[in-house]
């Protein structure tokens, strides 16, 4: 078994940048990653600067859990 010294970059979700503004506090700071809580993964959009969640969406099942996985191994 040998140890990845790839930079920490990989374990990082992608947290896409959404246009729009926040309904809650107006900040321009919307992005969209997924989460995973109780029934799987969901896509959100959510505010950065009060984190009000504009959307939730189901998403993939396994989400980037398989990504990430392949990406470590
Ligand atoms: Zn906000």
């Amino acid at each position: 078994m040998t140890l990845s010294t790839k930079t920490s970059a990989a374990l990082h979700l992608e947290r896409e940048a959404v246009n729009g503004a926040c309904p809650e506090c107006g900040a321009l700071a919307l992005r969209r990653y997924p989460v995973h809580s109780e029934g799987g993964w969901f896509d959100v959009v959510k505010c950065q600067a009060c984190l009000h969640s504009v959307r939730r969406e189901r998403g993939a099942r396994l989400g980037p859990a398989l990504r990430l996985l392949s990406d470590t191994l």
